[in-house]
């Protein structure tokens, strides 16, 4: 199983995103440096969620955005490791929906349940598979540092 490694701080700053969004989803990126283990978070990175018409149960980072964010990543020498968001009410499995607009492979997908309005269980799960047919959620572990060292 693959491990998603995260500083307290940014772990702290996605679940807190969840709740000042509460009851409509948030979403955002992560950034980071890819290890044998998995994926290790330097940096969050918060996006705007376009879906309007449906924001409590859907997401989605605007192209341009998400262009922005990787030019900026790539050029602090990170990369996207993977993308975050929130479920209101609803606990933090993956959805079909969000198995069906998950395209990035290797990245990592976290997804944080919120309950009336408190972010309740955090979990993370690599987009595995070599092209969009074979594609698969894994589940992984998260493993919180102590800081950003
Ligand atoms: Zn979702």
């Amino acid at each position: 199983m693959s491990v998603l490694r995260i500083p307290q701080e940014i772990y702290q700053a996605i679940r807190l995103h969840g709740e000042e969004t509460y009851p409509h989803e948030c979403c955002g990126a992560l950034l980071g440096s890819s290890t044998p283990q998995g994926w290790r978070v330097t940096a969050s990175v918060r996006a705007g969620n376009i879906r309007t018409d449906s924001a409590h149960n859907r997401y989605q980072i605007a192209p341009l955005e998400l262009v922005k964010i990787e030019r900026e990543a790539r050029s602090q020498g990170m990369q996207i490791a993977g993308f975050y968001h929130s479920h209101p009410d609803h606990p933090a499995q993956w959805s079909q929906t969000d198995f069906a607009e998950a395209h990035w492979l290797g990245c990592s997908y976290v997804i944080t349940g919120v309950a009336n309005g408190k972010a309740t269980v955090t979990n993370s799960f690599l987009l595995a598979g070599t092209r969009e047919e074979d594609k698969r959620f894994e589940n992984e572990a998260i493993q919180v540092d102590e800081s950003l060292v």
